[in-house]
C-alpha cells in the first residue's frame, strides 16, 4: 500500500544555468534545420537517459573529426581542448558552442596568464572534461587533486591557482593553504561554481522536512551521487535513483518524501518520479 501523502521538492535541483543553455541550445538547433547532422562533442551531459533520447533523434557523441565525415558539432558545457576544436574547424565541421560561460571564463583567464608567462596550476579531475578543456588553454600547467598532489609541488614565483567549476570549496581551500605557504605571492582565481552548493545547501534543509528522500540522477554524475551521500550522512533514508522503474519498494512506506536531482537531471525525469511516487 502506498503510505505518501506529500512530496516535497528541494528548493534548488535539477539542471543548472550551463546544462539549461547548451540543451536549449541542441533544441534550438534541430528546430532551425530538422534535416541536418548533429553531432556533440563527447556525452553532452552526466545523464544515460538523456543521452538516449539525444541517440534515438539522431544526436551522438563523437570524440573526434574522424569520428565522421562532417556536420554539425555543439560543444558540451565542460569545453573542448583548443587544439581539438581547430581539428574538428579544419576537418569542415560547423561549431555550434556550448560552452558554460563560467567554464569559457576559466579558460579566458588561464589563456591571457599562460600568454604572460605565469605558470598554471589547475586543482581537478585530470580526467574531467573541463579540466582538459581549461589546461589546453595553458602553456605550462600542472593538474592536481589532493593536498598529497600539493605538498609534492614546486611553485615559480608567477604561479595562478584554479579550480574546476564543480570542486568543493573546502577541498580547494586546503589545497590554496598549503600552495600559498610555499608561495606566498601566488594568485587565486576563485572559480567554483555556487550551483553544486547550491544544491547541497537546498537538499540539507529538504531532509529536515521530510521522511526519506529520493535523489535523482545518473549513476554517472559526480554531483548527484554527493547530494545522495549527503542525505544519507544526515540519517535520512535516502536513495539515488536514475529513473522511475529504480524507485525501491520501502519508499512507498513513508508519508513525506523528499526528492531532490542533480545537475544534470531534466525537469521531465522529475516530473516522472514525482507522479509514480503520488500513483
Ligand atoms: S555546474 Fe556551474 S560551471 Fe558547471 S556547467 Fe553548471 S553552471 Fe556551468
Amino acid at each position: 500500500m502506498n503510505k505518501i501523502k506529500k512530496v516535497i521538492r528541494a528548493d534548488v535541483m535539477g539542471f543548472c544555468m550551463g546544462v539549461k543553455s547548451v540543451m536549449d541550445k541542441v533544441e534550438t538547433q534541430i528546430n532551425l534545420d530538422p534535416e541536418r547532422t548533429l553531432f556533440t562533442y563527447g556525452p553532452l551531459i552526466h545523464n544515460p537517459q538523456v543521452i538516449e533520447r539525444l541517440e534515438s533523434r539522431g544526436i551522438v557523441p563523437i570524440e573526434s573529426p574522424s569520428d565522421k565525415s562532417g556536420g554539425t558539432v555543439i560543444i558540451r558545457a565542460h569545453g573542448i581542448h583548443p587544439e581539438v576544436r581547430k581539428e574538428f574547424v579544419s576537418a569542415g565541421y560547423s561549431i555550434v558552442e556550448g560552452t558554460c560561460p563560467r567554464v569559457l571564463h576559466s579558460q579566458k583567464i588561464v589563456t591571457s596568464h599562460s600568454q604572460d608567462g605565469w605558470y598554471i596550476v589547475l586543482v581537478g579531475d585530470k580526467g574531467h572534461g573541463e579540466v582538459k578543456s581549461i589546461a589546453g588553454c595553458a602553456e605550462k600547467c600542472v593538474v592536481v587533486l589532493s593536498e598529497e598532489d600539493a605538498m609534492d609541488l614546486d611553485i615559480p614565483e608567477k604561479t595562478l591557482v584554479i579550480a574546476q567549476t564543480t570542486l568543493s570549496g573546502k577541498e580547494y581551500g586546503a589545497i590554496c593553504d598549503i600552495l600559498q605557504h610555499k608561495n606566498p605571492g601566488i594568485k587565486i582565481i576563485r572559480s567554483i561554481c555556487p550551483a553544486t552548493k547550491d544544491r547541497q545547501t537546498a537538499l540539507l534543509d529538504l531532509t529536515s522536512r521530510v521522511d526519506a528522500v529520493i535523489v535523482v540522477g545518473g549513476k554517472n554524475s559526480a554531483n548527484t551521487r554527493r547530494l545522495y551521500l549527503s542525505a544519507l550522512n544526515e540519517g535520512v533514508p535516502s536513495w539515488h535513483v536514475e529513473d522511475e522503474d529504480a524507485l525501491p519498494s520501502e519508499i512507498y512506506e513513508y508519508t513525506t518524501v523528499g526528492i531532490s536531482a542533480g545537475a544534470s537531471t531534466p525537469d521531465w525525469m522529475i516530473e516522472r518520479i514525482e507522479a509514480k511516487l503520488l500513483g
